[in-house]
């Protein structure tokens, strides 16, 4: 991304609310035309992050920059940047017209009226909203209002759209079907898009990168492919959502967990002992099968379909639940008895280990 031109970059900032540190000197920046997902679990610091840069908060200290010029001090309706709040904030008793005028009808820079109506309607094209301009924002689905806050956010001409867990509000059916439009709708409009999401799977899927926050702090920033093979810390690990991570000793280059001992000659530095293992790493074998390697004695729990894959749940005998993912892509999935033992089992060298004595 260092080719790319910058849109914005914030240097060491840091916000505080009484005694919590919401951010502790986060340093971020994104390129023009980007597509930046930023994920955290709630608390994380989020919200407070994309306030900061829009301008709806100052920090205590650090820099905002934006397109090159330095912002820190700049009141939000005088930095340009688009926002989409999280529960929409539209005007209920207006129209969808009404809303996505608004902006440009009542902002700072007075806008023609000629210009207003081709500017208002070509956007509510653009979000698919075409023959909705008169219906009030109450009569029309979560999804089509997610819309309409787009649409206000776009018709501004922003270059750079924060948008807060913007189809958190939405079912999951409908969230796949936005993720899709998002991407397709900044593509078309060439802005950079800094959404925020505590979805590991959107923010994955979204992102040309991947930036994830942890109380306050960046623990890791990459493409998608780099966050998910390599997760730099069992943290990372764990908001994505996809490895199974088990507690041990990292000790001489081994490994000793639930599983047995393994030789982890590649652990990376961390401040605990941690094994993680893909879900969809794992093999399921019958329980008096011989294996060479990591080896785990766990109960058939349950399975559950989430459309191109099975996830199947298994329970060691103290009770650490195990997910094994299995890709419909690579066959039929295998059925299993109900409160049977099995054997899990991996390569060891699809392991990513972390400890205190890696590197
Ligand atoms: P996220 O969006 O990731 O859920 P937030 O940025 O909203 O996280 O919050 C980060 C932390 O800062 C939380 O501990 C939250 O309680 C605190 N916080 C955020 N805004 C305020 C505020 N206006 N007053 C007091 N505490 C706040
Ligand atoms: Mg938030």
């Amino acid at each position: 991304m260092a080719t790319q031109a910058e849109i914005f970059r914030i240097d060491g900032v840091s916000k505080s609310y009484g005694g919590v540190k919401a951010l502790d000197g986060v340093t971020l920046e994104a390129g023009v035309n980007e597509y930046l997902s930023l994920l955290g679990p709630s608390g994380s610091g989020k919200t407070t992050l994309l306030r900061v840069i829009a301008g709806f908060e100052a920090p205590d200290s650090g820099r905002v920059f934006f397109q090159g010029r330095d912002v820190t001090h700049l009141p939000a309706h005088e930095r340009g940047i688009g926002f989409v709040f999280q529960n929409f904030a539209l005007f209920p008793h207006l129209t969808v017209r009404q809303n996505v005028a608004f902006g440009m009808a009542n902002g700072v820079e007075k806008v023609a009226e000629a210009e207003i109506a081709e500017r208002t309607q070509s956007v509510i094209d653009m979000v698919g909203l075409t023959g909705m301009e008169d219906r009030g924002v109450e009569q029309i689905s979560g999804g089509q209002r997610q819309r309409v806050a787009l649409a206000r956010t776009l018709v501004m001409h922003p270059k750079l759209v924060l948008l807060d867990e913007p189809l958190g509000a939405l079912d999951a059916n409908l969230r796949g079907r936005m993720r899709n439009e998002l991407r397709a709708i900044r593509e078309r409009m060439g802005v950079t898009f800094l959404h925020v999401t505590g979805s590991e799977t959107e923010a994955l899927a979204m992102g040309d990168r991947v930036v994830v926050l942890d109380r306050g702090q960046i623990i890791q920033s990459g493409t998608p492919d780099d966050v998910y093979s390599t997760p730099a810390s069992p943290a990372v690990a764990h908001f994505l959502n996809r490895f199974n991570l088990f507690e041990g000793s990292l000790s001489g280059g081994n490994f000793t967990g639930p599983f047995g001992a393994v030789a982890a000659p590649t652990a990376r530095r961390a401040s605990e002992d941690v094994y993680a293992i893909r879900y969809d790493r794992v093999r399921v074998v019958p329980a008096a099968s011989k294996v060479t390697g990591p080896a785990l004695t766990a109960r058939y729990v349950a399975s559950e379909y989430l459309g191109s894959s099975v996830m199947n749940f298994f329970e060691t005998a103290d009770g650490k639940v195990v997910e094994v993912e299995h890709h419909l892509s690579l066959g039929a999935p295998e059925t299993y008895e109900a409160r049977q033992n099995y054997l899990l089992t991996w390569e060891p060298d699809q392991a990513i280990v972390f400890g205190r004595e890696g590197k």
